[in-house]
């Protein structure tokens, strides 16, 4: 099982903690059908490179992410979607996923994504107060969010998500579950909400370098953490991952499928890809690519990409990093212990061709449990709620 990420590279402003690669430009001056044609060539020569290693990878999942692909013309979209299901062997009911900000989306847009075959939404709501809102640099107000989420479930389109940002300065941990309950209100399955970080290189990381950002208290911010994991489980809505909550059934299958350690084929400005090289018998290889990051570059170079070599010398790939059955397997504990489920280690190791249960990492394992930081059944391991808020730490020693 496998997956498919295309990156739409533009927004209509630059959020000043946003860290994806993502340009600031208006609807009309994005050439829409040239990037969607780019976007073919680069899945022609990923797909052809997949079939000389003899290679079916079936796609379950497709997500349009960025940047903001609601700017996207559905109809190019729309394109893109149907050939990519000629192009690879896509499943009927294959999840496809459009990130939307709520400047770009309304009922009529929601249906004409519908009607390319588009099956879910994940609208950037963030927050519902105007203040936050001002403060994030995002350019909707809570009630453009709030006409954006039921623009999209009045189109009908089946799965709905939407994001709230918490750890704001100055929020306190009731409002953040406020504004939880308030977006669980709307009927919506599932939500992802997601801590304030404050990334180097963005705005935000400069104006903190100097002094000039306030920052949230951090017992405040687990507080929020705990508050909003405790309304939206008692509205029915599962904590399946340390960010993401949806009614059972409801999680997002790409997304799992990315923390479970699944392949995925990164296409467009700056997607990142992860393909399996090995042939499965030995252990386990793989390489992680990333796309050329500034838009006229990348596609002109589709027009040139090879498709008989996958890393830098493809023409499109800057940067390749090739991965061992250990490397992978630090992948798959960081990303497993992320997710409510946890990880297999067994399970892991000989999909992985290797041992995962090394003098090293049993007496870590049962140093962890003795700390309630890790609870153990058989071969699966995972992180008890109360303790997610140190899963990096807790992930990390287990390498
Ligand atoms: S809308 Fe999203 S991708 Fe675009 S700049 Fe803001 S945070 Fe980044």
């Amino acid at each position: 099982m496998a997956s498919i990420y295309v990156h739409f590279p533009w927004c209509l402003a630059k959020c000043p903690y946003c860290d994806f690669v993502s340009y600031a430009a208006d609807r009309e001056d994005i050439d829409h059908s040239g990037y969607a044609d780019a976007i073919l060539r680069e899945a022609t020569a990923r797909a052809r490179w997949l079939e000389r290693r003899g290679r079916s990878t079936v796609i379950e999942s497709i997500f349009f992410g960025g940047g903001t692909p609601s700017l996207w013309e559905p109809r190019e979209l729309g394109r893109v979607l149907g050939k990519l299901r000629e192009i690879f062997p896509v499943t009927k009911d294959a999840e496809i996923t459009v990130e939307c900000n709520p400047t770009s989306l309304d009922r009529d847009r929601a249906a004409a994504l519908l009607s390319a075959g588009v099956g879910r939404l994940s609208i950037g709501t963030q927050s519902l107060r105007a203040e936050q809102l001002r403060f994030l640099g995002r350019l909707h107000d809570p009630d453009g969010a709030r006409r954006a989420i039921e623009g999209a479930l009045e189109a009908g389109v089946p799965r709905v998500s939407t994001d709230l940002i918490f750890g704001l300065p100055d929020q306190s941990a009731e409002d953040a579950r406020a504004q939880a309950e308030a977006l669980a209100s709307t009927g919506l399955k599932h939500l992802s909400c997601y801590q304030l970080t404050i990334e180097p290189g963005t705005q935000f990381g400069e104006r903190r370098k100097r002094g000039l950002l306030p920052m949230a208290d951090d017992g405040i911010v687990a507080d929020a953490f705990l508050a909003i994991d405790e309304v939206l489980e008692s509205r029915g809505l599962r904590h399946y991952e340390i960010s993401n909550y949806a009614v059972p059934g409801e999680e997002a299958r790409h997304n799992l499928a990315y923390w479970r350690g699944a392949e995925y084929v990164g296409l467009g400005v700056a997607a990142f890809g992860f393909v399996r090289t090995d042939d499965g018998s030995k252990a386990a290889a793989g390489v992680r690519y990333r796309n050329a990051v500034e838009p006229r570059r990348y596609v002109e170079r589709t027009k040139t990409l090879r498709d008989d070599v996958l890393g830098e010398d493809d023409g499109l790939t800057m940067f390749a990093e090739s991965l061992d059955a250990e490397a992978l397997l630090r992948e798959r504990i960081m990303l497993g212990l992320r997710i409510a489920e946890g990880i297999d280690l067994a399970k892991s190791g000989a999909e992985l061709g290797i041992d995962p249960f090394t003098g090293a990492r049993e007496k870590t394992i049962a140093s962890l449990m003795s700390r309630g930081r890790l609870e153990r059944d058989g071969n699966l391991l995972r992180i008890p709620r109360n303790a997610w808020l140190f899963t990096d730490d807790i992930a990390s020693r287990l390498f």
